[in-house]
């Protein structure tokens, strides 16, 4: 009798990938030129095509989701819960990374490498600036540079002109629905490349760190994933049992596959095809997921928000500078708005961490000791920040 060769699920897919890339990355340590020079290019293609999908995916689904809701008052009602949500839990993420760096001491023991220290971080914008940024002045542009917030209020401004054209816009959101549709396919054809994808994005990141860099900032490592595993199993568990009276563990089993894609990929953003379906199999409306999870993909951030705040403490301590309580609550506050402005792309917390630094006074160039190790604070971070989104998703549904 012959059996069905049995599939292999697209979890344990990526799953083999990044198994894998981490065993042939050790191996490629003595040739790390090989690994970024021939199975690097594969990851950014990779990248590169879920980037190429991210704008329509995101503008579309939030279009969708706000005329699905049908009534202005009601996407007022659940925005408004959601921001909430979204800045309550942030807010929470960065003090448990502040409170957890002070405690460990995060930065202790460090002696300051001198000499070598010199990234160029990118001019961090100013709060104002990035307000004004939020509102494009040109309906293409933000399309065209995958401008995520100026992305997401024109879908919001064009999601109410269709509720309000009344019947005329029925073409309109017809016309919506079916390319909504179309881009989810075409993401689902993407993501099948995904163990590929994975493989070669963590093959050359393991062959240049190699154990031997990773040693010095271990503790930074194992004090952001104390403070993500923290957030996510308190927090998230919390909010679920209280708010959709969800048990925790049917939670995170339902979204497994997303932590794990958000973990192996470490974005948000390609991640959003399997949050939106983990958390309708939790019984979230499809209303409320489509308008949520883009939502959430691009602005809630609270792993992100964690290595923020440990970041800080830890560059503080070695460059030996005392933050009072004034400064540490101005890192709460600016590390939220940093994790709204990142994009749920890899790496780009890492940019907006400048911002944090700058705002009380530390040294930018401390960005340099971390970068080395930020594929791997990413990826924890990547996860959290996807839980947060399907956490926020179940609770508005409840
Ligand atoms: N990679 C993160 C994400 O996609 C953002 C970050 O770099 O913090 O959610």
């Amino acid at each position: 009798m012959q059996t069905k060769p049995k599939k292999i699920s697209l979890t344990t897919q990526i799953a083999i990938g990044l198994v894998l890339g981490v065993i042939v990355g050790l191996l490629l340590q003595g040739a790390p030129q090989f690994a970024t020079g021939y199975i690097k290019p594969f990851g950014t293609i990779y990248l590169n095509l879920i980037k190429m999908i991210v704008v329509p995916v995101v503008i579309l689904s939030m279009i969708q989701g706000i005329i699905s809701l049908k009534d202005i008052r009601k996407v007022g009602s659940i925005g408004i819960t959601t921001v909430v949500y979204f800045l309550f839990t942030t807010a929470f993420a960065i003090t448990i990374g502040l409170a957890v760096a002070n405690l460990l001491n995060v930065g202790g023991g460090y002696t300051l490498p001198a000499g070598d220290l010199v990234y160029n971080a990118a001019a961090a914008p100013k709060f104002m600036d990035t307000l004004v940024g939020m509102f494009p002045s040109n309906f293409f542009a933000p399309l065209v540079n995958a401008n995520m917030l100026q992305v997401i209020v024109i879908a919001i401004f064009f999601g109410f002109g269709i509720i309000l054209a009344g019947e005329k816009g029925k073409p309109a959101a017809n016309f919506v629905d079916s390319f909504a549709e179309v881009s989810f396919k075409v993401m689902d054809l993407i993501i099948k490349a995904s163990a590929v994808g994975v493989f070669a994005l963590i093959t050359p990141v393991v062959a240049e760190n190699g154990p031997k860099v990773l040693l010095p900032l271990l503790k930074v490592i194992l004090i952001a994933y104390l403070c993500y595993i923290i957030h996510a199993v308190v927090i998230y568990s919390l909010s679920v049992k209280l708010f959709a009276d969800l048990s925790p563990l049917r939670f995170f089993r339902n979204i497994g596959q997303a932590i794990l894609f958000a973990f192996s990929s470490a974005s948000s953003v390609g991640a959003l095809p399997f949050t939106i379906e983990g958390t309708e199999k939790l019984g979230v409306r499809k209303e409320v997921g489509s308008f949520v999870i883009p939502l959430g993909a691009t602005v809630n951030m609270d792993g992100t928000a964690i290595y923020q705040g440990v970041c800080a403490i830890f560059i503080a301590q070695i460059f030996g500078i005392d933050l009072n309580l004034t400064q540490q609550i101005t890192i709460i506050v600016t590390a939220t708005l940093a994790s709204i402005g990142t994009a749920g792309v890899p790496g780009s917390g890492m940019i907006m961490l400048a911002m944090v630094l700058q705002s009380v006074g530390l040294p930018v160039e401390g960005i340099a000791l971390v970068a080395g190790i930020d594929r791997i604070l990413d990826m924890g971070r990547t996860a959290v920040n996807v839980t947060g989104d399907a956490a926020c998703a179940v609770c508005v549904n409840a």
